[in-house]
């Protein structure tokens, strides 16, 4: 059940809101005094964070809808669970992640002892993205406090019920001092960007990473750029179409392909084209009925500036409609669509898509597949369906992807022992599972010397005789 958060709250929030510097400055004050110190603080705290989203499922679900049109099952599978599932691994492998690592030892360290000791960095900020509003957002912020630190939580203005849900309800279950969450846009980004942080943790597009990144740059400070990019996708001959299909269009129809790791194109070496249109054609009335707009479960473009670049970029292609191509403004519907004879410079092909627009180009071989990946900057993910093993080595190890993924779409980003995160223009750092706790840790070397030993040590010390250098 969703709790009814008070008015008094929004008011406090939004009054913060207008003060980076001190919101930072209190983040700081709590930090130093130990808010976060130990094991114990920072499990109470994300007990409290995991009860929050619990008991809010469905109101985090609702906002969702409102933003999105997302399908509930979408959000209790890929947004709510999902986060829950993180905090439930923190919380078990939170002990053994924080305690220090021996490392190994040589002769003249005989007697010391050498470790690594896990150290919170200290406030650090997390911009995160609309459309998977709650889990862009929240699951670094998991990762944040686990490692000890205390956060800004800066959702994206474009989820704004979502964001609203937010900022109401972390000041509800979260001690003070241990995260603030300010909602707004660009303005009230950049003013936030002026402050001083220890880490600063982004997800959206590649555009304002650069601006986070130069802002960082001001003070110094690290960032993990969780960014975007073409995701492509290759079909071999030796793929099963009718399975690929099914797969292809779960993976590039769902939240109608505003997802990160979506397939962006299709390479199609298949040489039964047909088929393949036939499978894709059959699995979209499968998945959303003859009519999709009339489904509950296909979403909806989330902005009327998104919905006029998806139409603008239809109009643009030189390839033929083959499925969809359909839309409906007041709705912001934009209907599961694949173009096919698509060339490599068609419009479709000279930004990422972020909509359910999927572009075909056939090709005869897969290395004419890979030098047109190559030739291009680093996805986020690429995706290969392929039933030999050849086929399968030759992609992965010739091409750079933040991930790869064979015979399936997006399915890395639900196993958390996997690093999440791009290469190149499609971002740096990583994390999910211990690699979120990692990315907001500075890992401390300690070497304990022993005073013994002091004799044999007499060659280090000056002045460097004759004697000393043959020794
Ligand atoms: P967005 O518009 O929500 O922007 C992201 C964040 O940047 C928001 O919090 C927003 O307020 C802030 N922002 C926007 N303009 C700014 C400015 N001028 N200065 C400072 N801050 C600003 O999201 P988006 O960028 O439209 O998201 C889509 C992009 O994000 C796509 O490229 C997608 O591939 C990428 N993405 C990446 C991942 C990932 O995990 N790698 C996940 C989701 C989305």
């Amino acid at each position: 059940t969703s709790s009814a958060p008070s008015e008094s709250l929004n008011n406090d929030v939004s009054k913060m809101a207008n003060d980076p510097a001190s919101i930072v400055k209190k983040l700081r004050d709590t930090f130093d005094d130990g808010v976060l110190e130990t094991v114990e603080k920072r499990k109470k705290e994300l007990q409290a964070f995991e009860r929050m989203v619990v008991e809010n499922a469905d109101a985090f679900a609702d906002a969702m809808w409102k933003d999105l049109h997302k399908p509930p099952a979408e959000s209790h599978a890929h947004e709510i669970d999902f986060l829950v599932g993180e905090i439930q691994q923190t919380l078990s492998n939170l002990k053994c992640w924080t305690a220090p690592t021996k490392v190994t030892r040589y002769v003249l360290q005989a007697l010391d002892s050498a470790y690594i000791l896990k150290e919170p960095l200290g406030v650090v900020l997390v911009i995160g993205a609309w459309n998977f509003p709650v889990r862009l957002l929240l699951s670094p912020v998991v990762g944040a406090i686990a490692a000890g630190n205390t956060v800004v939580i800066k959702p994206s203005e474009i989820s704004s019920h979502t964001s609203h849900l937010v900022a109401l309800l972390v000041p509800e279950y979260l001690s003070e001092g241990v995260a603030t969450v300010v909602e707004g846009g660009p303005a009230e980004t950049t003013e936030l960007l002026k402050q001083r942080f220890d880490h600063i943790f982004y997800t959206g597009n590649p555009a304002v990473g650069k601006i986070v990144m130069r802002a960082a740059a001001e003070h110094l400070t690290p960032v993990t750029l969780e960014l975007g990019g073409k995701n492509p996708v290759i079909i071999d001959e030796t793929a099963d179409l009718a399975t690929t299909a099914r797969r292809l269009v779960w993976g590039k129809f769902t939240n109608a392909g505003q997802v990160c790791v979506a397939c962006d194109y299709v390479l199609n070496l298949h040489p039964d084209k047909e088929a393949f249109m036939k499978y894709v054609a059959e699995a979209i009335t499968e998945f959303y009925g003859i009519v999709p707009k009339d489904s509950p479960d296909f979403g909806r473009i989330v902005s009327k500036r998104h919905f006029d670049r998806l139409i603008a970029l239809l109009s643009a292609t030189s390839g033929t409609v083959a499925i969809g191509g359909n839309s409906d403004e007041s709705t912001l519907f934009v209907g599961p669509t694949v173009v096919t004879k698509v060339s490599e410079d068609d419009a479709l092909m000279k930004e990422e898509l972020f909509g359910p627009i999927m572009p075909v180009i056939d090709l005869e071989t897969l290395d004419q597949a890979i030098s047109f990946i190559r030739k291009r900057e680093k996805p986020l993910a690429l995706y290969v369906f392929s039933n030999k093993t050849k086929n399968v080595d030759l992609v992965t190890s010739r091409t750079s992807s933040g991930a790869v993924v064979v015979n399936d779409l997006i399915m890395h980003m639900s196993l958390e022992t996997l690093p999440f995160g791009g290469v190149g223009q499609s971002g740096m750092g990583k994390y999910h599972g211990k690699y979120t706790f990692d990315t907001f840790t500075h890992e401390k070397s300690v070497l304990n010397r022993s005073s013994g030993f002091e004799k044999i040590l007499f060659m280090r010390y000056p002045p460097y005789t004759e004697s000393k250098l043959a020794w």
